[in-house]
C-alpha cells in the first residue's frame, strides 16, 4: 500500500549508487533524462509499483516512458522469456520461426501492415523509415513537428521541448549533428495543415517524407483533429510523399492497431518499439509490400543490417504481449475507462482548487499542463509553467505516485492499475494541488 512508502528523504543507497555510478558512467545514467536531481535507484518492479533500493515503493505513471504497458514483470511476458532462455539465442544466418511467428502478428494486427522488419529499438525504426522514405521518393528532406520525438538519431533530433525563442527554429537535441542533416529536417506545427503544406509549396518535389506521433505524446497529448490526419493523408499523397506514423508510444497502447486503426488512416510506414514487448528492448517498421521490398537483400537496394535485429527474447515478448492484448480486448476498455476516471478527477480537482491547469490525455495517458486551455498545438504549450510542473512532480513522487519528472511529458496507466490506484492518486493529487495554491 501506499502507506508503506517513505517519503523519498529516505534515499542513502540510492544517493550511494548514484555516486558510484557517477565515477563510471557519465551523469550516472545511461539515457540524460534519468537524472533529474534525484537519485533514482530502483530494484524491483511489480504490476503496478517499483521499489527503489532504500524501500521506498512508488505507483508508478512513468512506465519507462510508456515502455511498461502490461505492468511490472509480467508472467503473461516473462514465463515465455524464460523459456526460451538457454534454447534459441543467436544465429546471425537465415530466419527463426519466432521473427516470422511476430512479423505474421503484426501483418495481422495492424491495419497498414503487409511487411514488418524488427529492430532493437525505436530509434532504429524511424532511422529505416527516413532511409525508405528518401530511397523510394529520391528526395531529400523530411518534416517533423514541434514537440514530436521519434529517437536520438540526427535526421529527427531537433526541435522536441524547444524554449520559446528556439520553437520553430534550429533547436538540435545535441551537439556533434551534421548541420546537412539538421538542415535537412523541416519544422511543422501540429494540428495545422496550413503550416504542412506551406512547407511543400516552399520545397517543391524535395520532400520525401512527413514523420509524426498521431498523438505527440512526447510534449503530453495533443490529440489530432480528424481533418488534420486525413488532410495529411491527402496532401502527402498528392505531393508524392510519404505519410510516417511513429506509433512508438501510441503503438499497442491506445488500440491493438495503434492510433491508426482508431482514425481510419493508413500511413505508409508505421514504427514501433516501447510497450510492443513490455519492456523487453525490440522496434519495428511495418509498411506495404511494395515499400518494405526495398529491404530485400536480394532484389532491393535499402540496406537491412542489425547484428541483434529479430533477437528471440526480444521476438519471444513481442509475441506474447500482442498475444495478451489480443486475448483481452477488455484491455484497451480498461485502460481508457482509468485514464477517463483519472482525467475527469483531475480536471474537477483543478476547477475546485481554482489553479491555472489544463488536463490533457487520451486512453490511458494523462498529462497536467500548468497553463490554461484549449491545447490544440505546440503553441499553447510554451506558456506552460514549468516551475509549477516541477512542484506538482516532486510532491506526487514524494506521496509515493511516480510520473514523469519533465515537465510537458506524460503518465501512463498500465494493465495492471487499478481503480483504487486512480482513487488515491486523486486524492494525493488534490492534496497536491490545494498545496500549491
Ligand atoms: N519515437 C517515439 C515517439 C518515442 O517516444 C521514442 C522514445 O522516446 C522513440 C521514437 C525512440 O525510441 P527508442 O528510445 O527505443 O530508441
Amino acid at each position: 500500500a501506499a502507506s508503506d512508502h517513505n517519503p523519498r528523504g529516505n534515499a542513502a543507497r540510492g544517493w550511494a549508487l548514484h555516486q558510484a555510478a557517477s565515477d563510471v558512467i557519465p551523469g550516472g545514467v545511461n539515457s540524460a533524462t534519468r537524472y533529474v536531481g534525484h537519485p533514482y535507484a530502483f530494484a524491483g518492479g511489480d504490476g503496478a509499483y517499483v521499489v527503489d533500493l532504500d524501500g521506498n515503493r512508488y505507483l508508478d505513471y512513468h512506465a519507462a516512458f510508456g515502455a511498461i504497458l502490461i505492468g511490472h514483470n509480467s508472467p503473461v511476458v516473462d514465463d515465455p522469456v524464460r523459456a526460451v532462455v538457454g534454447t534459441i539465442d543467436l544465429f546471425g544466418l537465415g530466419v527463426t520461426e519466432l521473427e516470422v511467428e511476430l512479423a505474421t502478428r503484426i501483418t495481422e494486427v495492424i491495419p497498414s501492415a503487409e511487411m514488418m522488419i524488427a529492430t532493437m529499438s525505436g530509434s532504429e525504426a524511424t532511422a529505416q523509415a527516413v532511409r525508405l522514405a528518401r530511397a523510394t521518393t529520391g528526395r531529400q528532406l523530411l518534416v517533423k513537428f514541434q514537440g514530436g520525438f521519434h529517437g536520438w538519431h540526427d535526421a529527427v533530433a531537433r526541435n522536441v521541448i524547444s524554449a520559446p525563442e528556439l520553437a520553430y527554429g534550429r533547436d538540435p537535441l545535441s551537439a556533434g549533428i551534421l548541420d546537412s542533416a539538421l538542415d535537412s529536417t523541416l519544422i511543422a506545427e501540429f494540428n495545422d495543415l496550413g503550416s504542412v503544406r506551406a512547407l511543400f509549396e516552399q520545397y517543391p518535389e524535395r520532400i520525401a517524407a512527413v514523420i509524426l506521433e498521431p498523438i505527440p505524446h512526447n510534449v503530453g497529448a495533443l490529440v489530432p483533429t480528424q481533418e488534420f490526419v486525413d488532410g495529411l493523408r491527402t496532401l502527402t499523397r498528392d505531393q508524392g510523399a510519404l505519410l510516417i506514423f511513429d506509433e512508438v508510444i501510441t503503438g499497442f497502447r491506445h488500440a491493438l492497431g495503434g492510433y491508426q486503426e482508431i482514425c481510419g488512416v493508413d500511413p505508409d510506414l508505421t514504427t514501433f518499439g516501447k510497450g510492443m514487448a513490455n519492456g523487453y528492448p525490440i522496434g519495428g517498421l511495418a509498411g506495404p509490400r511494395s515499400l518494405m521490398e526495398r529491404f530485400d537483400g536480394q532484389k532491393g537496394d535499402v540496406l537491412l543490417a542489425g547484428t541483434f535485429n529479430g533477437y528471440a527474447i526480444g521476438a519471444t515478448a513481442a509475441i506474447a504481449t500482442i498475444d495478451h492484448l489480443r486475448a483481452s480486448p477488455d484491455f484497451y476498455t480498461r485502460t481508457h475507462a482509468l485514464g477517463e476516471r483519472m482525467r475527469a478527477g483531475l480536471a474537477s480537482i483543478v476547477e475546485e482548487v481554482g489553479i491555472q491547469a489544463t488536463v490533457a490525455g487520451y486512453g490511458g495517458v494523462f498529462s497536467l499542463y500548468f497553463t490554461g486551455g484549449p491545447i490544440r498545438g505546440y503553441r499553447d504549450l510554451m506558456r506552460n509553467d514549468n516551475q509549477a510542473y516541477a512542484a506538482f512532480h516532486r510532491r506526487m513522487t514524494d506521496a509515493g505516485f511516480l510520473m514523469i519528472p519533465m515537465s510537458l511529458k506524460r503518465n501512463h496507466i498500465s494493465g495492471a492499475h487499478t481503480e483504487d490506484d486512480v482513487d488515491r492518486t486523486l486524492e494525493a493529487a488534490r492534496e497536491v494541488l490545494t498545496g500549491m495554491k
